[in-house]
Order: structure tokens, then C-alpha cells, then sequence
């Protein structure tokens, strides 16, 4: 069994993005994200932090915008259009979950969408969902890096989806279809999850389940990619039982270690694609 670790896909992507934000640099070049924080909630503060340390280890600027718990939607809306505006800011990411007098939706439609980061606005929905492009949500493009760096192809394999949230569950499988793979979306009224799941060659799971899928549930010899982040009994586990499944999967992303290690990587690589959106006529991928 192959173990689709995320942290050589990790390094293989930073070591690019950092030789092109040093030539940047060296061009006088200010290259910035743009990271609003609306309020108090833990998790988004933690993840603040989060992506400034990784930011600042590839050698990217942060612009950090913090608004108080009692921020008006106005204020919100403020921001953003104040990023919009300022060139040395190539994306955005708003924080969420925003408080609750926050029209969360309303204050993303304000977003540039060519400095959309995580794929939130309707622009990029429509575009990714139509083949056309646009900016995808970071972790389904991590499930696709881990599988590149892999070299493992989509063409013409069946992949079954194991959730259909806006920001995973969907647009992975609008990307694998984009990939001309057969592809198959499971969700929570789905009756035969798994009999689908025996005749996936590729498995992707995406539901915040702890250990939701087995190894019975999957067909020998494919390929598993696991994206759940679930707490059991102390311990970070995915969706998917990694002991049983690695005993017929031929290739398993770990939990920790595998998509999670990677989607921060797409979030500041997503700088890269927006400088080039907005500079070049060129779709060259970093
Ligand atoms: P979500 O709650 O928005 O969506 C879960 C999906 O799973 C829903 O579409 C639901 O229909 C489906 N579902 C629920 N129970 C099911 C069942 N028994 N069988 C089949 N489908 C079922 O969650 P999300 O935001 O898509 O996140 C999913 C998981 O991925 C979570 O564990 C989350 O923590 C993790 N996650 C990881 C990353 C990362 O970078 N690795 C990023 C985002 C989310």
C-alpha cells in the first residue's frame, strides 16, 4: 500500500511558490494576501495565526484586517472593498464563521473575484462548476495536488464522493468530472453508499464522520483520499478506518498528514494564480 503522504506535495509546491515570490521580491514587487477576522471565534483566530506563520515561512505578505465581535455589515463590507482596492493585495481569504448579525453570503458577494482565494464567491462556483476555470475551494484542489504529485490519473476511473458540502464534497467532483472521470457524489440520503464504494476505483471522503468507511467498503486495489478531520477518543482520525482500508487499498492518504497538510499550500498558491489572473496572459500552473 502506497501512503499518499501530503508533505512531499507540500514542499514540492512551497519550493516553486518561493522562488517566485523571491524574483518578485528582487523586482521590488510587494506581494500580499489579505486575511479578514470578523469577531472572536476561536477556530478562525487559530487559524489566523496559522496561515500567517505559513505565509511568512514562504515568504508571502499578510495584510490582516481584525474587526471586533460587534462589527456592523457595513464595516465588514468596508474591508473587503478596501482590499479590492489596494494592488498589493493578490487574494483574499474572509474568515469565517463571521458573528451572527454578519450576512456572511452578502459581505462574500463584495469580494473581487479574481482575489477570491478559496473559491467562495458565485463567479468562481459558476466557473469552476462549469469547466471554465475560476478559483476553486483549497482543500479539493489539495485532493487533486496529492493525486498529481502521485501521478495518479482521474481519466476515465470512477470516483465516488462521499459528501457534497459547497466547499469540498461538490467541487472535488466538479474537478474529477473536469478530469473525465465517471463520478459518482454519495451524500446522507444515499441508500447503497456501499455497494458505490466497491466500484470506485477512486474514494473520496469528505463527510466529518470518524471512521465511516472500512476496508469491506472498498474495492482492491484502489485509491483512497481522505479528507475528513475527526476527534476520536483523543486522537485526530479521518473518515475513513486507515488500518482496515490500507489492507486493500493500493494507495491511502494518512490522517494527519495527508489533505489537511495540503490545503494551506493551494490557499497561498492561490496568490501565485491570482498574480497571473491579473498580469499575464498565461495559465501556467506553479
Ligand atoms: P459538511 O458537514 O459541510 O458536509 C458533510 C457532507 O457529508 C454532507 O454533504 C452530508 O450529506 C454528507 N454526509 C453526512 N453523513 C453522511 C453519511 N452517513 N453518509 C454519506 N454522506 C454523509 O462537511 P465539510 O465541510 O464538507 O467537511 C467534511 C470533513 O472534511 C470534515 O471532517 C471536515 O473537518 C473535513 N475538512 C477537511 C479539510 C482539510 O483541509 N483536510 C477542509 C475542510 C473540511
Amino acid at each position: 500500500m502506497i501512503r499518499l503522504d501530503g508533505k512531499p506535495v507540500v514542499e514540492a509546491h512551497q519550493k516553486k511558490l518561493t522562488a517566485w515570490l523571491d524574483t518578485m521580491k528582487n523586482q521590488g514587487l510587494n506581494i500580499q494576501m489579505g486575511i479578514l477576522l470578523v469577531g472572536n471565534d476561536r477556530s478562525a483566530q487559530m487559524y489566523l495565526s496559522f496561515m500567517e506563520k505559513k505565509a511568512k515561512q514562504a515568504g508571502l505578505g499578510v495584510v490582516k484586517v481584525q474587526l471586533p465581535e460587534t462589527a456592523t455589515q457595513k464595516e465588514v463590507e468596508e474591508a473587503i472593498e478596501t482590499m479590492n482596492q489596494d494592488d498589493s493585495i493578490y487574494g483574499v481569504l474572509p474568515l469565517m464563521p463571521m458573528p451572527k448579525q454578519i450576512d456572511e453570503a452578502a459581505a462574500i458577494a463584495c469580494l473581487r473575484p479574481d482575489k477570491d482565494l478559496d473559491g467562495l464567491t458565485t463567479t468562481n462556483v459558476g466557473l469552476v462548476s462549469s469547466g471554465k476555470g475560476g478559483f476553486a475551494p483549497c482543500t479539493p484542489r489539495a485532493c487533486l495536488a496529492i493525486l498529481d504529485y502521485y501521478k495518479i490519473p482521474l481519466d476515465g476511473k470512477h470516483v465516488v464522493v462521499v459528501g457534497r458540502s459547497p466547499v469540498v464534497g461538490r467541487p472535488v467532483a466538479l474537478m474529477a468530472l473536469a478530469r473525465n472521470a465517471t463520478v459518482t457524489i454519495c451524500h446522507s440520503h444515499t441508500t447503497n453508499m456501499k455497494e458505490l464504494l466497491l466500484d470506485a476505483d477512486v474514494v473520496i471522503a469528505a463527510v466529518g464522520k470518524a471512521h465511516l468507511i472500512d476496508g469491506t467498503m472498498i474495492k482492491p486495489g484502489a485509491v483512497v483520499i481522505d479528507v475528513g478531520i475527526n476527534e476520536l477518543d483523543g486522537k485526530t482520525v479521518g473518515d475513513v478506518d486507515y488500518e482496515s482500508v490500507a489492507q486493500v487499498a493500493w494507495a491511502l492518504t494518512p490522517v494527519p498528514g495527508g489533505v489537511g497538510t495540503v490545503t494551506t499550500t493551494m490557499m497561498l498558491e492561490g496568490v501565485y494564480d491570482a498574480y497571473h489572473a491579473r498580469n499575464v496572459d498565461s495559465t501556467e500552473h506553479c
